[in-house]
């Protein structure tokens, strides 16, 4: 494969410059990218390349700037043109009324069994480049697809693509590369920098964002970036774009071509949906150009025959005449061309994107040689010791960001610690501190909405009231630490003892009060007498002494109809308990007076 690119000044130049005399039009695919972006420039490009060798199968775009071995150039015509050894090519255009079918009708006409990459321009203004990129994806996402949306130079409003056979508004041109043996390589850089905390998308309709964070998009751009930028949208977004880290780490950026006075929402190039996390981001200049120069050391590895790249508009408008110092050292690697997009098509281990703001590569080869010879000279990295910093206001713009990003992780992790003393602040506010059981205040609560329930839905639960028999001599007998580890043996025998739905809790002293959901005084006296016995037949070893207590036990179902508050059951019960000492202890008593023993 041989490639060679050429740049041409204007009309003039191309007519009387451009030379297709020795090519074979039969192996030669063309890409052309035109500054020039009226109709009437577009359909004279066309015609002088027909002229000049008819049958040449080309693509053309026009752009928002022409790359031509590594330099940009604005309001010019590039031309690249591809000879292939071994790889034929099929050359397309689609339109459809819905963009998404334009997508399917892509894939399924243009990808064949051999076709390892299709090249598309879709037209910049009129039609969803996210749609298009989609609908060919649900027919085919393995087959790589690179290109771009054709793009002017702001002022026209109109974009064409063109091919041999007409000059287009409005859908797409395509050729496919069809081959057993041509290498394809793709990539992206982005390297725009994150910038504040992450938002969610919370309305959105495809390329229509309406709301972030439940606040219009024009909002979120004034809270947080200002007038300046809040009232310069659309276009001040180019410069603030919105990332979004997709499942897989890639990074995506959106920027906006429209904005609704109405309602403060956004069109943007490429859809967003509701649930993503964006953040708003910008493009840091040092980041750009440091990973520029790293990537060419892995790319040099790939021996490529040629390189295109489609890069976004923003990124020109954005770095100006820094763009140079991103573009040339490709040019070391193998001869570029491409042109600045209004949206970049892109593909990497079968998935594919719609991107903004990116710069995408497509690497090709038809060598089956290891070594190759690059048909340009290769350049020597310039400007490599360039200090970019040199630039007082990319100091103050990157400390800002520093400022910025550690404010909201230091709010992050303080937000974090707050939440963890609130969660550890209710725990002990409900629980009682000897024992880790529920406290009084929290039983009466829960207890209190238990009742509301039970009325609604008209069924009863049981109380139980549990006091310690003659516990005043236990203190006295052993000390009050003992009594302690006694009153911790007995919270520990009471949740062994019962359901994980009862609320188990210590009232107060050595006097405890438990919760039975869904139960009434017969269920509630079997447990009672349960608990009882295990206390009774317990013996507690601390120190020299085997300690054995016992309990008694006041029990009362709630009454549904007349019971408003939870006290009125818990007094009954405490009626029941003080019947147990009443009638000798270790016993337990159902209110209304009839008293259960052993003895
Ligand atoms: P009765 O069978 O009538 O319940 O007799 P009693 O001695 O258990 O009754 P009383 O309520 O008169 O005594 C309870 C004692 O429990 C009095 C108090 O000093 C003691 N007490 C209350 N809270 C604690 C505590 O947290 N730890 C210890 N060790 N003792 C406590
Ligand atoms: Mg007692
Ligand atoms: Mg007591």
């Amino acid at each position: 494969m041989r490639v060679t690119n050429h740049n041409y000044k204007n009309l003039a130049d191309l007519k009387q410059n451009l030379d297709l005399s020795h090519v074979d039009s039969k192996n030669t695919l063309m890409q052309v990218f035109s500054g020039l972006v009226t109709e009437s420039e577009v359909r004279q490009i066309q015609s002088i390349i027909n002229e000049k060798c008819s049958g040449i199968t080309f693509i053309g775009t026009t752009t928002a700037g022409e790359i031509h071995n590594g330099q940009v150039f604005k309001n010019t015509i590039s031309i690249s043109i591809m000879e292939f050894e071994f790889t034929g090519f099929n050359s397309y255009y689609f339109h459809h009324d819905d963009d998404y079918e334009l997508g399917r009708n892509i894939a399924k006409t243009s990808f064949k069994n051999d076709t390892k990459v299709a090249i598309i321009f879709i037209d910049g203004l009129l039609t969803n480049g996210s749609e298009v990129v989609d609908g060919i994806s649900s027919i085919n996402s393995n087959i790589p697809i690179a290109g771009g949306m054709a793009a002017e130079n702001g002022a026209l409003k109109n974009t064409f693509l063109f091919n041999n056979e007409g000059v287009y508004r409005k859908g797409a041109v395509v050729v496919s590369l069809n081959s057993d043996v041509l290498k394809v390589f793709t990539d992206y850089q982005l390297n725009w920098q994150p910038i504040g905390k992450f938002m969610t998308v919370t309305k959105a309709d495809k390329n229509h964002l309406y709301e972030i964070d439940n606040i219009s998009v024009s909002d979120i751009y004034k809270k947080y970036l200002g007038d300046a930028v809040g009232d310069g949208l659309p276009h001040s977004a180019t410069e603030f774009p919105l990332l979004k880290i997709e499942d897989d780490g890639m990074e995506v950026c959106r920027v906006f071509t429209h904005k609704f006075e109405e309602d403060g929402s956004l069109l943007s190039i490429g859809n967003l949906q509701v649930g993503d996390k964006v953040r708003l981001a910008f493009g840091n200049v040092n980041l750009i150009l440091q990973r520029a120069r790293k990537n060419i050391q892995e790319y040099s590895l790939l021996q490529f025959e040629a390189i295109f790249t489609y890069s976004c508009a923003s990124r020109i408008a954005f770095l100006q005449s820094d763009i140079v110092q991103e573009l040339e050292p490709l040019n070391c690697v193998a001869p570029i061309a491409g042109f600045f997009t209004f949206g970049e098509i892109f593909h990497k281990h079968g998935k594919n994107n719609f991107l903004n703001i990116s710069l995408t590569i497509l690497g090709l080869s038809e060598n089956t040689n290891q070594q190759i010879i690059h048909t340009v000279q290769k350049n020597t990295v310039k400007n490599e010791e360039k200090n970019v910093f040199k630039n007082k206001h990319f100091i103050v713009l990157d400390a800002l960001t520093n400022l910025s990003n550690t404010v909201i992780d230091e709010l992050n992790n303080a937000n974090k610690k707050l939440e963890e003393a609130q969660n550890k602040l209710t725990e002990q506010a409900n629980h009682d501190y000897l024992t880790n059981l529920y406290n009084r205040r929290y039983f009466n609560e829960v207890a209190q909405g238990f009742l509301q329930v039970a009325k609604r839905e008209s069924n009863n639960f049981s109380v139980l009231m549990l006091d310690i028999d003659k516990f005043k001599g236990i203190n006295d007998s052993y000390g009050h630490l003992i009594g302690d580890e006694v009153i911790k043996v007995l919270s520990a025998i009471l949740i062994d003892n019962t359901r994980a739905a009862d609320i188990v809790s210590r009232f107060g002293g050595e006097e405890f009060a438990i919760l039975l959901p869904s139960t009434d005084s017969t269920g509630a006296l079997a447990i009672a007498e349960k608990l009882r016995r295990v206390v009774e037949n317990n013996t507690i070893s601390i120190e020299r002494y085997n300690i054995k207590f016992t309990i008694s036990i006041g029990i009362s179902s709630t009454n549904y109809r007349d019971d408003n508050h939870i006290s009125e059951a818990l007094n009954r019960a405490d009626k029941a308990l003080y019947e147990a000492k009443e009638n000798g202890r270790n016993r337990t008593v159902v209110f209304s007076n009839k008293v259960f023993s052993d003895s």
